[in-house]
C-alpha cells in the first residue's frame, strides 16, 4: 500500500459516497465553482501522488470543518487536507504566505532552542501568576498579535488578561511560562509537521517545568492543538487541557461568580476550532446568560453552521476570503448587537482587517471584542 493509499484509508476518504453535501456546506465552494471538497477527495483517490501535491486547491481550504461536520460517511477531511499539505510541503510546495511570510518567520524563530523572550509583559500588576502550579495558563500568540496588527487596532492581549482575571477570581493562581512558544497550529495546518513538532516538544518541556497537570487556554486554536494534536503526534503529554469557558461555566453554574448589570446587546461568534472541532457551544452562552441585563442574540449562522472568519494559518488570503469576512460582519450587523464577541484572536484580526478595508468595510463597523476580556470586564468588584 502506498503512503497516499494509507492516508486515504485512515481518513476514510474511500468511504466517500460522492453525495456532495460537503460541497454544499463549503464556504469556498459558495464563491468558487472550481473548488469542491468532494472533487478533491475523488481526485486524491484517482490521480497520481505527483498530480495531487501540485494542486492549488490544497491551499484554498480553510480547514473550517464545515464539510467534515456534515459528512455522513465520516470522511476526516481536516486530516486528509493536512496530510496532503504535509506531502506537498516535503517537496517544497506551500501555500501563499500572507503578510510577506512574517508570521511564518515568527513561528520558526519561536522553534529555536536558545530563544530569549520577554513574554510576560502583558501580565497586569494586580493579577497573580506563579512559576509552579497545578494549573498552567497557556497564553498563545496574543501578546505578539497586538504589536504586529496595531494598525487594525487589534486587542487580543485583553483575552489573556481577561482569562487571568477570571482564573484569579475563581481562586486559581496559574503558572505562566516565560518561555512558552507558539502552539504550532499554523505550521501543522500548513503541512510543516517537523516545525510543528519542534514547537510542541518545546511547549511540553516548558509546561512540565511548572509541574502543571492541567493546562487552561482561551485561544481555540491553542485549545484544540494542545488537547488533540499534541497527544496525536507526541503521545501522552502528562497534562489535561481545558478551555477557559469550561471552567468559568462550571463556576457560574455553582454560583461562584457574580457580574455587574449591563444594558449591552452582544452576538457571540463560534470559532471553528472551539465550535465545530471541539463541540464547545453551550459554555460561552451559559456564561453570557449569567450577566444580568445582557441581551445575547444569535447570528443567522451559529453553533455548528457558524460562518468561518475567512482565512487560516496565514496562507492564501484573497478576494473570496475577504468576501467571507464581509458575510460574517453583515450577519453580525443584522442582529442589531452593539458588540460582536469571539473567543479567537485570529477571528478578531481577520474581521477587523475586513472592517478596515476602505471599500469593503464601509457600513460594516461593529465593535469586536474578545470573549474573555468582555466577561472579565463584567465581573462584579
Ligand atoms: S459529504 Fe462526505 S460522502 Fe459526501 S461527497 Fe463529501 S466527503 Fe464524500
Ligand atoms: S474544511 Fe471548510 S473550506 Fe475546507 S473544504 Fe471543508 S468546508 Fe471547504
Amino acid at each position: 500500500m502506498t503512503e497516499m493509499n494509507k492516508m486515504i484509508a485512515t481518513t476514510k476518504a474511500y468511504a466517500c459516497l460522492d453525495c456532495g453535501k460537503c460541497t454544499a456546506a463549503c464556504p469556498i465552494s459558495r464563491y468558487d465553482s472550481g473548488f469542491s471538497p468532494r472533487m478533491l477527495v475523488y481526485d486524491a483517490i484517482h490521480e497520481t501522488d505527483i498530480e495531487i501535491v501540485h494542486d492549488d486547491r490544497l491551499w484554498q481550504c480553510l480547514t473550517c470543518a464545515s464539510c467534515e461536520t456534515i459528512c455522513t460517511s465520516g470522511v476526516r477531511y481536516g486530516e486528509f487536507i493536512r496530510t496532503l499539505r504535509g506531502d506537498a510541503s516535503e517537496q517544497g510546495i506551500t501555500g501563499q504566505c500572507t503578510h510577506g511570510g512574517a508570521l511564518q518567520s515568527l513561528m520558526h524563530i519561536m522553534a529555536s532552542d536558545d530563544l530569549k523572550q520577554n513574554r510576560l509583559d502583558w501580565v497586569p500588576k494586580q493579577l497573580e501568576t506563579a512559576t509552579t502550579s497545578d494549573t498552567l495558563f497557556f497564553v498563545g500568540c496574543a501578546p505578539y498579535f497586538d504589536s504586529f496588527f496595531s494598525n487594525l487596532e487589534v486587542k487580543t492581549r485583553r483575552a489573556a488578561q481577561g482569562s487571568l482575571a477570571l482564573l484569579n477570581r475563581m481562586g486559581i493562581i496559574p503558572a505562566v511560562s516565560p518561555d512558552e512558544r507558539c502552539c504550532g497550529h499554523d505550521l501543522l495546518n500548513s503541512g510543516d509537521i517537523d516545525g510543528f513538532k519542534k514547537l510542541a516538544n518545546q511547549n511540553v518541556k516548558e509546561i512540565s517545568k511548572t509541574g502543571a497537570k492541567r493546562v487552561v487556554t482561551s485561544c481555540p486554536e491553542g485549545y484544540h492543538t494542545l488537547k488533540v494534536e499534541y497527544p496525536r503526534y507526541l503521545g501522552n503529554t502528562g497534562f489535561e487541557v481545558v478551555h477557559l469557558t469550561e471552567l468559568v461555566a462550571e463556576a457560574v453554574a455553582k454560583g461562584e461568580l457574580s457580574f455587574n448589570k449591563t444594558k449591552r446587546k452582544v452576538a457571540y461568534h463560534d470559532p471553528c476550532r472551539l465550535g465545530r472541532m471541539s463541540g464547545i457551544y453551550d459554555e460561552p452562552r451559559a456564561i453570557l446568560d449569567a450577566i444580568p441585563g445582557l441581551t445575547v442574540v444569535e447570528m443567522s449562522h451559529h453553533r455548528g453552521t457558524a460562518l468561518c472568519c475567512g482565512t487560516q494559518s496565514w496562507i492564501n488570503c484573497g478576494a473570496i476570503n475577504k468576501q467571507l469576512q464581509v458575510d460574517l460582519l453583515k450577519e453580525a450587523k443584522a442582529t442589531g448587537a452593539d458588540v460582536l464577541l469571539t473567543a479567537c484572536p485570529k477571528c478578531q484580526i481577520h474581521l477587523k482587517c475586513a472592517m478596515h478595508d476602505e471599500v469593503l468595510g464601509q457600513d460594516l463597523k461593529i465593535k469586536i471584542q474578545d470573549f474573555a476580556g468582555f466577561v472579565a470586564g463584567a465581573l462584579a468588584r
